[in-house]
């Protein structure tokens, strides 16, 4: 018996998801007991691959094929599922990023097994042959938290992205070579080309997001933002009227009809805090809302709140972490 888990590579490099995942499934083999393996898919460094040993991995089944160098869920679900077959995994893990949601499903339905979406803490109870697994996870976009059982042979788990801290150590991963077999419907769609938008900050990925909202009055204004972003190794971000006037592109919008995201820090400007907002950041560990109307919702919402405004508090802020950096 084994612990699966998939470990999701982008353009051949791992992200902290990944290793997230792989501390969260060591953690779950000393639960349920038996060995922690990875599969990796497309063109990963064997020095990468030997890494994932100080998360907890023993073992990685490589699975390289010209063909799955990009994402293709329906493929990577195929290779996921025969790898945990081949390793008698009863818990397999994926990250709930983009790619694990596109994936996991479909893992879910081959191995006909339990899915738990969106998990976010270690199993409170069950385990062993064949037992249940009761898992906490997200719902109501991200606004209620819920216990899920899964009772089947094989259970799914697909873990939120920076709700797991790393466990980091000494080990080195076996390198087995694994060639799973396709049909032709896996192959069904493909991708093409893959063209990187910019080399900012993944928002998805970052550890701290500076977002503006319609507070900032127009997008000759955002200069504060990136700096500030800037300063903080951030991604930005902003509400949804902002990126439909056009302000900012779409690919920035936060919140219910937009992105999710999960960061360390969020740290919004000139945004009332409406509940569409909210679902798509409340995850954050700290939020901190600046805003002029002391009534406004996100003060509610956030851990520490500036009642100023933004023109103002936003150059001090810029202004005194440059200090602090020359500083330090
Ligand atoms: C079905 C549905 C889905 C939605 N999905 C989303 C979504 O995904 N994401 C999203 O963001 N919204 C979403 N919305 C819209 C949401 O309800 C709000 O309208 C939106 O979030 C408001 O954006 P805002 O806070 O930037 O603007 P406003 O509501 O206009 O708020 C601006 C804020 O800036 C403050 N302010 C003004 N001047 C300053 C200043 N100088 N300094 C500091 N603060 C200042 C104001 O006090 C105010 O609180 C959705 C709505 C619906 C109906």
């Amino acid at each position: 018996m084994s612990v699966l888990i998939f470990a999701e590579n982008w353009g051949g490099k791992f992200k902290k998801s990944t290793y997230e995942a792989i501390s969260y499934g060591s953690e779950i083999a000393k639960q349920v007991g038996g060995n922690v393996t990875a599969v990796v898919i497309g063109n990963v460094s064997d020095e990468d691959m030997k890494s994932l040993g100080k998360y907890g991995a023993q073992k990685v089944l490589s699975v390289k094929n010209d063909k799955l160098n990009a994402l293709n869920p329906s493929a990577f679900a195929s290779a996921i599922a025969q790898a945990s077959q081949k390793e008698n995994a009863k818990v397999v893990i994926v990250s709930y990023t983009y790619s694990g949601r596109s994936v996991a499903g479909r893992v879910a339905v081959k191995l006909k097994a339990g899915l738990v979406a969106g998990a976010v803490q270690l199993p409170s109870s069950g385990g062993g042959a064949g037992g249940g697994l009761t898992i906490r996870k997200k719902c109501f976009s991200g606004k209620g938290l819920t216990d899920v059982t899964i009772s089947s042979e094989i259970k799914i788990i697909g873990l939120y992205p920076n709700s797991f801290h790393l466990d980091t150590g000494e080990g080195s991963a076996a390198i087995e070579s694994f060639s799973p077999s396709f049909s032709d419907s896996d192959f069904n769609s493909t991708f093409k080309e893959t063209k990187k938008t910019s080399d900012k900050i993944v928002l998805t990925e970052a550890e701290i997001v500076v977002s503006g909202g319609r507070g900032l009055k127009g997008p000759e204004n955002w200069g504060m933002i990136e700096q500030l972003a800037e300063l903080l190794g951030a991604a930005t971000s902003c509400s949804k009227p902002v990126a439909d006037v056009g302000w900012r592109p779409h690919h920035e919008h936060v919140g219910q009809t937009g992105i999710t995201i999960a960061p360390n820090l969020y740290i919004a400007i000139g945004i009332s805090g409406a509940i569409q907002h909210l679902a798509g950041v409340n995850s954050s560990k700290v939020m901190v809302a600046i805003n002029t109307d002391k009534e406004a919702p996100f003060f509610k919402a956030a851990n520490y709140g500036i009642c100023g405004d933004a023109f103002e508090v936003v150059p001090k802020l810029i202004e005194e972490i440059k200090k602090f950096k020359s500083a330090h």
